[in-house]
């Protein structure tokens, strides 16, 4: 039996996330997701700018610690985070990246999954008071199924949430619009995940991806999560045997006991192409 089945798993999330998580960890491990009453919130709310990866695994990680708070009979949580927006190095592609983190305070496990994605509707746009375009702007971000939030463009500090109608959000847009110094309001996609069916589908494939992580046991000290920690590079050229920089052993590993071992690529390759090799090139 798998040593998380039939336990609690805290879940630290103000946005229904247990809706998407829930399913995986009960399938794959046979574990409860518990939500404690805490305000996530207090650490930043969704406001559509991509901070540094490794910012969104902190703060993931201390939405975890905010569950132990919490929940001091649970010894595992689960937190997470995401950030979405057009990346500076492809403009106007809108992408994003979900990320979970795992902790398990008794066996001295953390763990974190992370999921590039374009699968989603992140939209950012700009409208004058009675801008015709306003309506066809909101369909196409698929309001209401999708949420959208309403802000002022000289004062971006207060978006308007919540917004239920159609009727309620033009009205929103130009009222913004008439106080704004430009006289515009923003229009942009609310992925708070309760809101973005989109995401819960992201969230959703990243919890199985981490869950079926976790199924794995250390073949050594049995803590649950033993996998693929990296690789080893080096595999050898076809021709001269030298070796070059293609990835030769992948490398698992447990981050409980440090146990690791390695085996041979996926594609069963046992030699590299020449052209990768700097004496036969
Ligand atoms: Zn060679
Ligand atoms: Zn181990």
């Amino acid at each position: 039996m798998h040593p998380y089945a039939n336990q609690r798993i805290g879940l630290a999330t103000m946005h229904a996330k247990e809706r998407a998580l829930a399913p995986a960890f009960r399938r794959v491990l046979g574990a409860e997701i518990v939500v404690p009453p805490i305000d996530t919130d207090t650490l930043g709310t969704f406001s559509g700018e991509v901070p540094r990866p490794d910012a969104l695994v902190e703060t993931a990680l201390l939405k975890a610690e905010m569950v132990f708070e919490a929940m001091p009979d649970v010894d595992c949580a689960v937190a997470s985070e995401g950030s979405y927006g057009p990346i500076e190095r492809l403009p106007l592609v809108p992408s994003g990246v979900e990320l979970l983190a795992f902790v398990d305070r008794k066996r001295g496990i953390r763990h974190v999954e992370t999921m590039p994605t374009h699968r989603t509707t992140w939209r950012l746009q700009r409208f004058a008071k009675g801008d015709p375009d306003r309506l066809l702007a909101l369909k196409g971000m698929g309001f209401p199924r999708f949420g959208v939030f309403v802000v002022c463009s000289s004062d971006m500090t207060k978006p308007i949430k919540n917004l239920a109608t159609v009727d309620a959000v033009i009205d929103a847009m130009d009222r913004e619009a008439e106080r704004s110094e430009d006289g515009l309001a923003v229009l942009y996609s609310d992925m708070r995940a309760h809101m973005n069916p989109m995401r819960m589908m992201v969230l959703r494939a990243v919890g199985f991806q981490l869950a079926k992580r976790l199924q794995r046991l250390c073949p050594k000290c049995q803590a649950p999560g033993f996998g693929p920690i990296g690789a080893r590079r080096g595999l050898p050229c076809e021709g001269c045997g030298e070796p070059t920089h293609w990835i030769d052993f992948e490398i698992d590993g447990c981050k409980a006991c440090g146990h690791a071992t390695s085996r041979p690529r996926k594609d069963g390759r046992r030699t590299a192409s020449r052209l990768s090799c700097k004496t036969c090139r």
